[in-house]
């Protein structure tokens, strides 16, 4: 029987040439030649003052919460439909965490649901672009603004995507990008930070080479570098960015061919849509989004799970995912939910995510298409 994945890492066929021409640099260790070319990448395409890769998405919100000064005691307000490094790099600091309900069309944070949650304890808003659609950055902006808060965009699902025309990662004070190998554009494990202000593009070096001024030295500004802040190992080989580079050169195609693949699935299944029999994923008028991924919505658990085992027995592998961290026993120790939740566990139990990769073909596209119109035609 024919098997189709869930997920296929992207590849563009020219990553062996680049992993070879790191090792032929002689220079592997992290902030090489391709280590650059990714960083000038990403800020030519966002605006971001500073870009630099990191190990993984993971690690570029940990340096964002060390970067946001996090203390013990100090409140984060996020989502609770996400994964769990969102809510992992602040409790790290000390942070508490102020779950918030999400909107059911986006599945991203309630814009209007964040001002209640904020207290004299609050210090940064993190909004998660699910699926690579824009939050409602506008109005969580203007409220960070009117609180002083930080805001760090989880913008992990958003490579090249965007709302109103700004880059996602680029319109809170940091952003984080993730090259995961389940993500649009890969480096096996890896990420990204990005950083709004450039005044702050020094101390995110600082902080990025183990809290030393080793990239000041290394351009010569300064004749010997030293430890001045408390920091980490943030950068990954330059072996990985190699296998990246090609991929960012090819964005724009890989980027196509996934929102091709994405409108073919919205057409093929709105007609099971009309009958409302299952919903389809809203973009809102604001946001361009990257094809990150299609999720369909069933009526509930049971139909879900029924679906996902008329899938497998096609050999279609389809996955749900965030179990809502405010019922997870981390979520209880390090955090609360504040307000309602009307929508994150409901949503959560319906969605269901179909086969999504660059190089998804066509026929296989059709083939989960026509199993999902027979499911639903039983
Ligand atoms: C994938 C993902 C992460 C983690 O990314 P890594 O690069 O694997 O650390 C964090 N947040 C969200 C929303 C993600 O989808």
């Amino acid at each position: 029987m024919k098997k189709i994945k869930f997920n296929v890492p992207p590849q563009t066929g020219r990553e062996m040439e680049h992993i070879r021409g790191a090792i032929g640099s002689g220079r592997i260790c992290g902030d090489g030649d391709y280590t650059k070319r990714c960083n000038e990448w990403i800020r030519e395409h966002t605006g971001a003052a500073g870009a630099y890769l990191t190990t993984s998405c993971t690690q570029a919100l940990e340096m964002a919460a060390l970067m946001a000064g996090i203390e013990p005691g100090d409140e984060v307000i996020l989502p609770s439909y996400t994964f769990v490094s969102t809510a992992n790099a602040f409790a790290l600091r000390g942070a508490r965490l102020v779950f918030v309900d999400i909107r059911p069309d986006t599945n991203n944070i309630d814009e209007t649901l964040i001002e209640d949650a904020i207290t004299q304890r609050t210090k940064v808003i993190v909004p998660v672009h699910y699926a690579g659609v824009g939050c409602e950055m506008d109005t969580i902006m203007e409220i960070a603004e009117r609180h002083n808060l930080l805001v760090v965009e989880d913008a992990a699902q958003g490579v090249c995507a965007s709302y109103k025309g700004r880059a996602l990662g680029s319109i809170g004070d940091y952003g984080c990008f993730s090259f995961h190998e389940t993500k649009n554009y890969s480096m096996g494990e890896g990420g990204a930070i990005l950083i709004r202000d450039p005044n702050k593009t020094d101390i995110a070096e600082i902080i990025r080479e183990k809290g030393t001024d080793r990239s000041r030295f290394l351009r010569g500004q300064v004749d010997k570098y030293s430890w001045v802040s408390i920091g980490s190992s943030y950068l990954p080989s330059d072996i990985n960015a190699a296998y990246l580079w090609p991929q960012l050169e090819d964005a724009q195609k890989i980027n196509e061919q996934r929102l091709q693949s994405w409108n073919a699935y919205y057409q093929r299944l709105q007609p099971l849509q009309e009958k409302g029999l299952l919903e389809l994923p809203q973009v809102p008028q604001e946001c361009q989004h990257n094809a990150h991924m299609f999720y369909i919505k069933t009526a509930d658990i049971t139909e879900r799970d029924a679906l996902i085992r008329h899938l497998k027995e096609q050999g279609i592998s389809a996955v749900f995912h965030y179990v809502p961290l405010h019922s997870a026993a981390a979520g209880k120790t390090y955090g609360r939910f504040c307000g309602e939740d009307r929508y994150t566990t409901k949503e959560s139990q319906r969605l269901l995510r179909l086969p999504m990769y660059y190089g998804l073909t066509p026929e296989d596209l059709d083939f989960v298409t026509e199993q999902i119109d027979r499911f639903y035609r039983k």
